[in-house]
């Protein structure tokens, strides 16, 4: 059989750092230096980092300080209790060695912060994009500064808007600066509408103490209701997954009876009883359908090493798509940023039959999948499929943090609200879920 096109192999994974390591490390580093009372006006992550890519190759701050406080704030920042030694060190910049990396710290004044924003969040590509813009125009924009081409005097930017504005162009996104059509878009006005965080009302993938979760559902659910969704799914693992704990058969009725008692204990906020349930090796469902049936929402999922051919691998997929009672794939890929690339699947098929049969794919927020992947959730919507972007989170701490790097992996993907099944009510959740039931 002919095999697809290369754009199924997935994209080689270097020695970088996750995402979530990275970010953590950044914040780190933040709150050190407000902890040590920098006079910086702001502080924030930027470079891919800024850009949710799946992994990180430099961890890079940008502080904004009028210039006469530099030095002094550069002197601090290599004395931060953190540091194990100096690595680099300019009159605007200093990288320093931690335990967990390195990280740079940029600086800029004020009245560059816009410039100095764009270019040290890249990406490279999109830059260079922009430096031939400028060039065009008779600007001049390099190392974080735009200036009149064979003139001392810069263009203030105090934001990101003013750089892009002077070079004649609409607010482009961080997640969608990489340097391939963004641009085009932007000229012609086609940029899309952006989902974010505000517009998610539910997450629909979580794990519980009654599997490899940490904390109990009652906690899960307080945690929800303080981030002010109308809704979420508990949704743990299924007997044989591959997980460290899983919820056994026995226990489901035992899950569905604590899950009824907190509906009538907590008011505000919907809980859904759902499963994660694992494909098989032959494609079937760990569950079978009369317990699946009991379930509000279920997910379906592969997590085992990737050592199947690419054919069984997608066929295995497809028969879960098919199945009736599955609502939605999560992290199809199954990859690790930084780690593995992941499953080599025949996407198209997977959102040919997604769309077909009524089922939602995933973007998993979870650092170790960020998953479907930027550009394959693009590929998701483009085919018409519906996209849930969870958390797929296993403690209270990271139920905002994962679905903040959901979003950004979406944001990615160009995705908008209105691709995405969790920024609409509860009732068009279970709506969802019906329409394929009835199909029986
Ligand atoms: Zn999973
Ligand atoms: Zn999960």
């Amino acid at each position: 059989m002919q095999v697809r096109s290369s754009t199924n192999v997935p994209e080689p994974v270097t020695s970088r750092t996750p995402l979530g390591r990275a970010d953590l490390l950044a914040s780190s580093v933040i709150r050190e230096t407000r902890r040590a009372g920098f006079s910086l006006d702001s502080v924030t992550a930027v470079g891919s980092i800024r850009r949710f890519a799946p992994d990180i190759g430099d961890v890079s701050l940008l502080g904004i300080a009028a210039a006469a406080r530099h030095g002094q704030i550069l002197k601090a920042f290599a004395r931060l209790p953190v540091v194990s030694e100096v690595k680099a060190a300019g009159s605007r910049d200093i990288t320093i060695r931690t335990g967990r990396g390195d990280v740079t710290l940029h600086l800029a004044v004020p009245e560059q912060a816009g410039a100095a924003l764009l270019w040290h969040t890249g990406s490279r590509a999109h830059v260079d994009l922009l430096r031939l813009r400028a060039q065009r125009a008779g600007l001049r924009f390099d190392d974080g500064i735009l200036s009149r081409a064979g003139e001392a005097a810069v263009v203030d930017c105090a934001r990101e808007e003013d750089v892009y504005a002077a070079l004649d162009l609409p607010f482009i996104a961080p997640e969608l600066r990489s340097g391939d059509d963004e641009i085009d878009a932007a000229e012609r006005g086609t940029l899309p509408i952006l989902l974010s965080e505000e517009h998610i009302r539910g997450d629909l993938h979580m794990h519980s103490n009654w599997s490899d979760g940490r904390n109990s559902i009652a906690d899960m659910v307080s945690a929800g209701k303080q981030l002010g969704y109308d809704y979420l799914a508990i949704t743990d693992h299924s007997e044989r997954a591959w997980s460290s704990r899983k919820l056994a058969l026995t226990d489901i009725q035992k899950q569905r009876d604590e899950i009824d008692m907190l509906r009538s204990r907590v008011r505000g906020i919907e809980i859904l009883h759902g499963v994660e349930v694992d494909i098989m090796a032959d494609g079937s469902l760990d569950f079978d359908d009369r317990v699946l049936e009991g379930f509000d929402i279920v997910l379906a999922s592969l997590h085992d090493p990737a050592d199947q051919d690419h054919l069984r691998l997608t066929e295995r997929y497809l028969r879960a798509i098919r199945h009736p009672l599955v609502n939605v794939i999560t992290h199809p890929a199954n990859r690790s940023p930084a780690v593995s690339p992941g499953y080599n699947v025949d996407f198209d098929r997977l959102f040919e039959a997604a769309a077909q049969t009524g089922t939602a794919m995933e973007v998993d927020g979870a650092p170790g999948h960020l998953d479907m992947d930027g550009r394959v959730a693009r590929r998701a919507v483009a085919a018409g499929v519906t996209v849930v972007v969870d958390s797929d989170c296993h403690r209270v701490e990271s139920l905002s943090r994962q679905m903040r790097f959901g979003v950004g992996t979406a944001r990615r993907g160009w995705l908008g609200p209105d691709h995405v099944l969790n920024t609409r009510s509860v009732t068009d959740v279970h709506a969802f879920v019906a329409r394929k039931r009835a199909r029986r």
